[in-house]
């Protein structure tokens, strides 16, 4: 049995560099990855997760997370939670129970509080900047306002092949309050059998959970394809169902792990996502959608470069 963890967005980069000393040591796949979703939430300069996430409409900042066991099938989630530190871990927390295992708004801000969760005003002074500078250009320009997103999901296997999948967003930028996307829902934003393989999404939760589309490449995997097979089938098909049904379709992402270690990605945007193995230190990779395959390749150190400096500008 071998270890390895896979990422969407470049975000997850330092995380995924922290989980892999747990998964080194054989430690588990659930406290590597919740330790992963941590690191993303904690770093203010990410500005679609945790402290720092970008507010709804009205400038608060509501987020969204899950944790799925795949060994147990056990699964936890928080919807548009405000002022709480880790929503991963309490989503973790929550999977641990029989019943009322999706808590959303004051409901998980009250379990939140009487489980001893830290509470932290995670609107950062940079978040409402860029707030407000959206705020002026929806009423110059007609923007779209929901432009800036991102979730940070990932799906580890440890060395007694223990699989885990964990997700955390503070959604659509600008969303309606209360909106809730595909990311803390079960099979949408994430899914996980150790038995299998998991998968994690980030997009237009809209869309997303139009498809389940997590539980649908898992259940690809299991099927037979490979997990590279299995994610760029899922998304080239539903997005296809969608402009056809629809006439339009929203950025869709996916990446999953089954449970040898191997891994795949499928896009219909450019995307970022990071993985790390036993055999690979962690490394990011960039990729398209190209015709009805996704390319791949590793990130250069112009763009690695370019993207450190996009996220430390001035707002
Ligand atoms: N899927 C997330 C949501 O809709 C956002 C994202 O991953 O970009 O809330």
């Amino acid at each position: 049995m071998k270890w390895a963890i896979i990422g969407t967005w470049r975000m997850c980069l330092e995380g995924i560099a922290a989980a892999t000393e747990i998964l080194g040591l054989g430690g588990d796949s659930g406290d590597a990855v919740e330790e992963a979703v941590k690191a993303v939430e904690d770093y203010p300069l990410y500005k679609s997760v945790g402290y720092g996430g970008l507010p709804n409409e009205i400038c608060q900042v509501e987020l969204d997370a899950a944790f799925m066991d795949g060994d147990t099938l056990s699964f936890g989630a928080v919807g548009g939670i405000q002022d709480f530190k880790n929503p991963v871990s309490i989503a973790r927390r929550l999977s641990r129970e029989r019943f009322n295992i999706f808590l959303v708004g004051s409901g998980a801000e009250d379990y939140a509080h009487k489980n001893g969760f830290e509470r932290k005003n995670m609107l950062t002074e940079r978040a409402k900047k860029i707030w407000e500078k959206r705020v002026r250009e929806i009423s110059e320009n007609n923007l779209s306002p929901y432009d800036g997103h991102d979730t940070v999901g990932i799906v580890c296997l440890d060395l007694k092949g223990h699989m885990t999948a964990a997700t955390s967003t503070s959604g659509l930028f600008m969303k309606k309050r209360g909106r809730i996307g595909d990311s803390p829902i079960c099979g949408s934003g994430l899914y996980v059998d150790s038995k299998i393989g998991g998968a994690v999404a980030t997009g237009l939760g809209e869309d997303i959970m139009k498809g389940c589309l997590s539980y649908e490449v898992v259940r690809l995997m299991e099927s037979g394809m490979s997990p590279q097979e299995a994610a760029q089938n899922a998304v080239y098909s539903f997005s296809e169902k969608l402009k056809q049904r629809r006439g339009k379709v929203g950025a869709i992402s996916i990446v999953c792990l089954n449970n040898m270690g191997e891994w795949g990605v499928g896009t219909n945007v450019e995307f970022s996502f990071v993985v790390a193995s036993q055999k690979s230190l962690p490394k990011v990779f960039l990729a398209h959608p190209h015709q009805d395959k996704v390319v791949y390749e590793e990130a250069s150190k112009e763009w690695l470069e370019a993207y450190q400096r996009r996220i430390t500008q001035p707002v």
